[in-house]
């Protein structure tokens, strides 16, 4: 196919065009799903630079979630040694072998990321890694795949997302933020997250209602804190951010079953205001509280 220059177009620009994209799916008798999240990529700005951003060229490979129809798969393709694809779509790979067939580096998995081996799968395909991710995430997957990834202890140098606006905002905003959750505190104790750029709702095919945002969160080789149970520390976090009105020290009181003078003691022994709230808490001092807590519940019989 010729551009309006007149220079053949490659597959990567073709597929970023909504008149070839609806042509494409409607030979292939294919209908979106909302329920899979399928907003799939129009604009044809976005996918190379998440493809250049995510570090494609300087790791074993890729691991994509969803590719759809293959615009992003076939940017990451030009820069990576090899691509693998979890697809949870059946209907969508008589497409992608079609859309992806001159990239002979990408492999397609049928799958429900949330669901797969990833371990087995990256040991399979990448030989151990260094791996990295990189994805237009379906929305109503987007805390717990990138928490399961975080939490996974794949080795992934980098997670490159491209997630709803506010969702964005929520997993970069550091303690401290107003913005800042429980899903935040994994974020910032796994990686260094930082916000790429904003995309807007007319750059998919269907239009979502909401914009949208790249994120990229370097995986940390070394945690920024150090916690003696981590299982611990972050069932006390989502504790304290489960009450978002109650102060941490109720909050935790009531999701841990702990009683309130001995959080109150806590809280003191990690330099925090007794009636602070777990968005005003800093990581250093979730860190200290949650060693605290252990050794009073330790000290008291009791088993976390
Ligand atoms: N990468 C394509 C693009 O940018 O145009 C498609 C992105 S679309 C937002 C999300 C894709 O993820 C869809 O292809 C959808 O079928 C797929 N998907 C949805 N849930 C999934 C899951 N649990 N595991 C793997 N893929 C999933």
């Amino acid at each position: 196919m010729a551009s309006k220059m007149g220079a053949p177009q490659d597959m990567g620009s073709r597929l970023a065009d909504p008149g070839f994209l609806r042509r494409l799916l409607e030979r292939h008798g294919f209908r979106f799903s909302r329920a899979m999240g399928q907003n799939f990529l129009v604009n044809p700005s976005v996918c190379p630079r998440m493809a250049a951003a995510c570090g494609a060229g300087s790791c074993a490979g890729v691991l994509e979630i969803g590719p759809g129809v293959g615009v992003l798969t076939w940017q990451l393709a030009q820069l990576a040694r090899k691509v693998v694809s979890i697809e949870l779509d059946p209907r969508l790979f008589p497409v992608l072998e079609e859309t992806l067939s001159g990239c002979p580096n990408v492999d397609l998995v049928q799958g429900d990321v949330l669901q797969l081996d990833l371990r087995r799968l990256v040991a399979e395909k990448f030989g151990g890694g260094p791996v990295c991710v990189c994805a237009n995430l379906p929305y109503y997957i987007t805390s717990p795949a990138i928490m399961g990834l975080l939490e996974s202890g794949l080795p992934l140098t980098a997670i490159t997302v491209l997630v709803q606006k506010e969702a964005a905002q929520r997993l970069c905003a550091p303690p401290g933020d107003r913005a800042c959750g429980a899903v935040s505190v994994s974020v910032q104790y796994h990686s260094q997250p930082e916000l790429l750029f904003g995309v807007s709702r007319g750059s998919f095919l269907p239009p979502p209602k909401v914009d949208s945002a790249v994120l990229r969160l370097a995986v940390r080789q070394a945690p920024p804190v150090q916690v003696a149970d981590k299982a611990f520390f972050f069932r006390m976090a989502r504790g304290a951010f489960s009450q978002r009105r109650k102060t941490a020290c109720n909050a935790i009181s009531s999701a841990l079953h702990i009683p309130k003078p001995l959080v109150g003691r806590a809280m003191l022994a990690a330099g925090a205001p007794a009636n602070a709230r777990a968005e005003e808490l800093t990581l250093e001092q979730l860190a200290v509280l949650s060693g605290a807590l252990l050794d009073a519940l330790a000290a008291g019989g009791a088993r976390p």
